[in-house]
């Protein structure tokens, strides 16, 4: 009894001591959610210093940003968004931004500006909403983020967030990398590349040996530059999958290349989760469990869908806004995924790099 007390009683001064037990954003964990814009891409990542990073606003109108908003402030209790990150220039990705400006106040803007032969234009009240600063993302830039998980060998666990490419250039091939020489030699090409898809800022995230990639919307025959002549990603533990499971992105030697564990995809009632992409997924052995943020219902009856328990929304309707959450432990080794309001939970574990 008396060592119960004991234990409680340092317990309880570490938790006054400890700058790492913290409510909210500030626990030394990595949180990052899937907010269902409808087969759009919002996702946003909570720093374990508590700094917020939201990859795409959904489309216009007030729906998907008040979507956001609610997440934003509600789950993850933030005053405000510190980067955006618009992959490309398509309504279902930067849509939500201008209504979502007058909402919650946003730091930095990081996207591809205007550039030359640019296939779609996001017009001028996007170029215009109220941000702090807008900067240009180009392969390599690296957001400037606080660390705060836990200290490992005197020091917190790194994290940071880098461009591996945009605008169809790509990182240079770190040094000594290995020619990637059995997965090019299976290379094919689509032919499909012609809109600002083939344009999306392609991302990494990584917080210890946790890696979570985010290739927006980007194209086949872009994907294939990040795997030959070598792999520029390196292995994942979270695939974002890439154009709500279009089969004109999701080239399946990206995903032999990577070999995540968990893949979300977000996905609405009718769009994505194509049959081959799908199948790509069930086909790669790495995968433990495939995530969507909507039941795919297409009328087509072309349907293939995760169990029911690992889908966000299961209904046609447009009114559940379920959002799936993934939450790193701060020490970077393990990470639970969460349909909250279908009480899913599920613990992976991190894999050694
Ligand atoms: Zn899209």
């Amino acid at each position: 009894m008396k060592k119960v007390c004991t234990s409680l009683v340092i317990g309880m001064l570490l938790l006054i001591a400890s700058p790492s037990v913290q409510a909210g954003g500030t626990d030394g964990r990595l949180d990052i959610y899937w907010v269902d814009v409808e087969g759009g891409a919002a996702t946003l990542i909570v720093t374990p210093a508590g700094e917020s990073i939201l990859i795409d606003t959904g489309n216009p109108g007030i729906r998907d940003p008040q979507r956001i908003f609610n997440v934003a402030t509600q789950e993850a209790r933030l005053t405000r968004i510190d980067h955006l990150i618009t992959t490309h220039y398509h309504r279902d990705h930067f849509g939500g931004a201008s209504q979502l400006s007058k909402m919650i106040p946003i730091g930095t803007v990081w996207d591809n500006g205007k550039f030359e032969d640019m296939p779609d234009d996001p017009g001028e009240e996007y170029f215009t909403f109220k941000a702090e600063s807008r900067q240009v993302i180009s392969p390599g830039t690296q957001l400037s983020l606080k660390p705060n998980g836990e200290i490992t060998r005197n020091r917190r666990i790194p994290i940071s967030l880098t461009c591996l490419g945009t605008r169809k250039q790509f990182i240079a091939a770190p040094r000594g990398a290995k020619a990637n020489r059995a997965i090019c030699e299976d290379a094919r090409a689509k032919d499909r590349d012609g809109s600002d898809n083939a344009n999306s800022v392609v991302m990494l995230l990584e917080f210890g040996d946790f890696r979570f990639y985010d290739g927006g919307d980007v194209t086949w025959n872009q994907e294939a530059k990040l795997f030959c002549p070598v792999n520029l990603i390196g292995r994942v533990d979270v695939y974002q999958v890439t154009h709500h499971g279009l089969d004109s992105s999701n080239n399946p030697l990206v995903l032999r290349s990577v070999l995540p564990t968990v893949t979300v995809m977000n996905n609405g009632v009718t769009k994505g989760c194509a049959p081959e992409v799908f199948a790509t997924l069930s086909g790669t052995p790495s995968i433990q469990a495939m995530y969507q943020v909507h039941k795919n219902m297409r009328p087509d009856g072309q349907v293939n869908n995760a169990p029911d328990e690992f889908i966000a929304n299961r209904k046609a309707d447009e009114c559940e806004a379920n959002f799936i959450k993934l939450s790193v432990a701060a020490n970077g080794r393990s990470y639970d995924v969460m349909i909250p309001a279908n009480e899913h939970r599920a613990t992976y574990r991190t894999v050694k790099k």
